[in-house]
Formats: structure tokens, sequence, C-alpha cells
């Protein structure tokens, strides 16, 4: 299936930085919404703050957003000490390759992190970075038809 991550994990502190970084990999591009953050709250947990910490130690970390919200960007922006894209446009490539180039880094050793496959991972494919899919950060407490929309949407990544 065109859309199947190159992993598909639980939670995002599953990824494993050590293999990644054995495989040559230089940059993360995180989706903002449900994967670091919990949606549209602009704020990050004291959990997943220090473990960006740790990742970026080996790594150089950005956000790749379709937020286009003036007043949410504005927000984002004064708690994130790290370059952030927002009105990404995913799943065109364009805006996220430009921008990683302009960071110095190329798509091949480049990892794709996000929680929706035809939004983020189908973007991470077009740019030929690699691609891992997580479960919403908040997928435990999340309400009914969001978690039915998201089966159907992981029924794509399938093999
Ligand atoms: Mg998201």
């Amino acid at each position: 299936m065109f859309l199947k991550p190159d992993y598909n994990l639980k939670r995002i502190f599953d990824i494993d930085l050590d293999e990644l970084k054995a495989q040559g990999v230089k940059a993360i591009l995180f989706d903002l919404d449900s994967t670091l953050m919990a949606s549209k709250t602009a704020e990050y947990s004291p959990e997943i703050k220090e473990w960006l910490k740790g990742v970026r130690k080996d790594f150089f970390i950005a956000v790749v957003s379709n937020n286009k919200n003036p007043e949410y960007i504005e927000k984002v922006t004064s708690v994130t000490d790290f370059p952030v894209l927002f009105k990404a446009n995913k799943p065109s490539p364009k805006r996220a390759k430009e921008f990683l180039k302009n960071q110095g880094y190329d798509c091949k050793s480049t990892v794709l992190v996000g929680d929706r496959p035809l939004t983020d991972i189908w973007c991470g494919k077009l740019m030929g970075c690699k691609t891992i899919l997580v479960d919403s950060i908040t997928a435990d407490t999340e309400n009914l038809p969001t978690r039915f929309v998201r089966h159907l949407e992981r029924i794509c990544v399938r093999k």
C-alpha cells in the first residue's frame, strides 16, 4: 500500500532514536496537532517537552503544520523554540520541502512523524522522507466519532 509508513507506532515515545541515527537520519519533522500536542491547545505537555529535549541532542527538529489560524500560530510560536512551518498545505510536499532545504537538510536524511496517513504520511512519501505514523497523543481520551475516523483512515495503511 502506497501510504504504508516505514514505522507504525502507538506512541511517539516509542520512536527508536538510536535506530534512526544508525540509518543516517539527521532531521525529524513533526506534525503538530495530535502528534506533539493535544489538538488546538498550543501547549506542550511536560512529558513531550522532556522527550524533545533528548531528541534535539542528536537531531534537528521542526514542526510542519497545516494550521492557518493567526491567533493559534502566535500562541504556538511563543511556546516553541525550534522552527515551525505553518500553512504547510500537506499532503503537498512543496512548502515542506522548501522549508527543509532552507534549514539545511535534505529529504533523504529526514523523517516525517505524524498522526494522519492522508496528510502527514502522504506528504512525507511525496517528499522522499522516511515516515512514522503515530497514534494521536490524546487517543485515549478522544470521542467515538474521532476514533472512528482515525480507524477508517488507518485502513489505508494496512498491508
Ligand atoms: Mg495531526
